[in-house]
């Protein structure tokens, strides 16, 4: 379907602008109120949570947390006085059965040498693609401006 307002482009937003609902295309939804904006479509072109790197713990952290340990030639319990937290709970850790949220790992990371958190993909995509959605009717009538120049 066309955009009603403009008719050049694809419409993929309903609208509210002046009392009607319309569909429009994302150049144009911000001339009203959006009524309706497809969430997958947002998120696909990668503009919805843009921010700061992710982490994730590796799957392999328990085998990694009991190589140090190892290699260090100590136990949990010592581990676990040294980053201070509770033998049972870096118990369970390092045997697997819990994982370690980020501020843990990266004390764990520490003293031990090791790495546990990798950044995700996620938040390095390319700025081109997070400007269309969030455009504003300031946005457009500054790229008519730079046009007409
Ligand atoms: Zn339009």
């Amino acid at each position: 379907m066309e955009c009603e307002v403009c008719g050049a482009e694809e419409a993929s937003m309903i609208s509210l602008i002046e009392g009607a609902r319309l569909n429009v295309c994302y150049k144009c939804a911000g001339l009203g109120k959006v009524v309706y904006q497809p969430q997958q479509r947002a998120r696909e072109q990668g503009s919805a949570h843009i921010a700061k790197p992710q982490f994730e713990i590796v799957e392999e952290y328990d085998a990694r947390i009991q190589n140090a340990l190892r290699n260090m030639k100590i136990g949990v319990g010592v581990l676990a006085e040294r980053i201070n937290e509770k033998e049972s709970f870096v118990e369970r850790v390092a045997s697997g059965h819990a994982k370690p949220d980020e501020k843990l790992a990266r004390k764990l990371e520490k003293e031990l040498g090791i790495k546990l958190l990798e950044e995700t993909s996620e938040g390095t995509n390319a700025p081109t693609a997070t400007k269309s959605a969030g455009i504003t009717l300031g946005d457009i009538l500054e790229i008519d401006k730079k046009k007409k120049k």
